[in-house]
Parts: C-alpha cells; structure tokens; sequence
C-alpha cells in the first residue's frame, strides 16, 4: 500500500468520521469550521513533508548506525511466529505509550505535543494535528526502536495501518453506547478514553497516554476510568493563556516557540 494511498484512505476516513459526527455527536458544538479544518491540514502536510525528508535523508544512515548496536531479534526469536506477531506489536504499542507519556512530561517535547492538545474541538481531524518537530522526532524515536529490537516488516506494516486508523477513530466526536464502551475498553483505547486525555484539567489531560491498546495505563497507574464529568461536557484544549490565538496554520506552527507555553501549562505538573 503506497503512502499516497494511505493519505487519502485517511482523508477519506476524516471525510466519512465527519457525517457521523453529524448525526452521532458526543458534543453538539463540533467546532467544525473550514477554518480549523484548513488550518489542520495545512499543519499535516507539513508534517508529512517533514516526515518524508526524514525517510529520504535519515532513514538509510540510522539503519547504518543502529543495526550494529541492536540489543536483540524479536522477529527471529525462538517462538512461534503468532506469538512472536503479538509480542511485537504489544512492545511497540508500549513505546509508543512511554513516548506519549515522556511528550507530557519533559517540556521540550511537551511544547511540541501541545499544539496537538491546542485543539478546543475534538474530531476525527485533530487525529492529523501534530507539529512537523513532533512528527520527526517521533519518526527518529521509533525506528531507533525497530532497529534495535529487530521488529518485523510485517509488524511495522500492520501497527502502521492499525494506529493510523484508530488515531481518526479516537479522536472522532462520537456517542458511544457506554456499554458498549465499557466492553471495547478491554481490548482498545476508545474515543471516550483518550477525549478523557485532551480535557484542560491536569488530572485528566495526564491520564489515559495510551494509543491502541490499554493495557500500559492500568499497569502504570495512568488510566482514568471516570472524569470529573460526563465526557461529552469536559472542556477540551489548553489553558486560555497557552492557547494558539487564531488557530491558523501560522500560529499552529509557532505555538512551540511562544514563550508563555511552558510556565503557563498545567499538564506539566
Ligand atoms: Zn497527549
């Protein structure tokens, strides 16, 4: 599946989330301007073009450097294939959860994250809203880490396609049955979990770092199963004063060198 082909599977899958955000909604106020949905395709493909640099000029000399250094083979490990599969993909998912969490707690990559936190609407669309930095250091962290524990390709393929779905899906602004919430909560993050983890209060903007599966919250303590309020009403973004103004693309991509958003934010504490 090429990256072009994967881009408007996502685009698609926004355009699709967006009509049943319309008849579904968990909050009525979508917020769905063009103006914010322009300003958050402007930031993504930036982060794209970003990312795709990285893969031309990067990719090569880190595989170079790395794979001398690699601490172990998870693809050539001495058990069955299906289990070796599974393994893989909970490692990597419990990688990106510490990455999450590490992008909350040390600010200079917490002023990266921010801007994807920026957003007081929360839809399928901010699922794309991530700073090109961002975007390429989380590029640069996660194939150090395939290289040095010897994931897959098939691995790579199938948690790629897995987490670039669900990220839509997670952020989409949908009512879901709460018992049905309460099933799919065993096996996945759900769109109830992570609106928990863009809320502006502190308690619940650190909990819940998980992207596809739960499991890393309830082992580190992090997962907040109830919000101070019924999910469809917790104020969502950042504090007013580290908000990005206008919301445009501009602002969006300055956020992270505005000075007042580290003093001023409190999911650092
Ligand atoms: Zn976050």
């Amino acid at each position: 599946m090429s990256e072009t082909f994967l881009i408007f599977v996502q685009l698609a899958l926004v355009a699709l989330c967006w009509l049943v955000e319309h008849y579904f909604p968990c909050v009525t106020n979508r917020g769905d301007s063009l103006r914010r949905l322009l300003s958050i395709f402007a930031v993504w493909i930036s982060a794209l073009g970003a990312v795709a640099l990285c893969q031309a000029y990067l990719f090569q000399p880190l595989i170079n450097w790395l794979a001398p250094l690699q601490v172990l083979s998870l693809s050539r490990l001495p058990i069955p294939d299906e289990v070796g599969f599974v393994l893989s993909l909970l490692l990597l998912d419990l990688f990106q959860y510490l990455i999450h969490w590490a992008s909350h707690k040390m600010p200079p990559i917490w002023v990266l994250h921010s801007v994807h936190h920026t957003d007081k609407h929360v839809t399928a669309a901010t699922g794309l809203l991530h700073h090109p930095f961002e975007s390429v250091f989380n590029f640069i962290v996660t194939v150090c880490f395939l290289i040095l524990f010897g994931i897959s390709l098939q691995v790579i393929v199938a948690y790629s396609l897995l987490s670039t779905f669900h990220n839509l899906l997670v952020h989409a602004n949908v009512k879901i049955p709460a018992r049905v919430d309460r099933v799919l909560r065993w096996f996945i993050v759900t769109p109830d979990m992570h609106r928990t983890h863009h809320s502006v209060r502190p308690t619940e903007g650190n909990s819940n770092f998980g992207q596809l599966f739960p499991y890393w919250d309830w082992l580190f303590s992090t997962y907040l199963a109830k919000p101070s309020k019924p999910v469809g009403q917790l104020r969502m973004g950042l504090p007013e004063t580290t908000q990005a103004r206008r919301f445009g693309p501009f602002e969006l991509l300055t956020q992270p060198f505005y000075k007042d958003v580290l003093p001023n934010s409190n999911l650092q504490k």
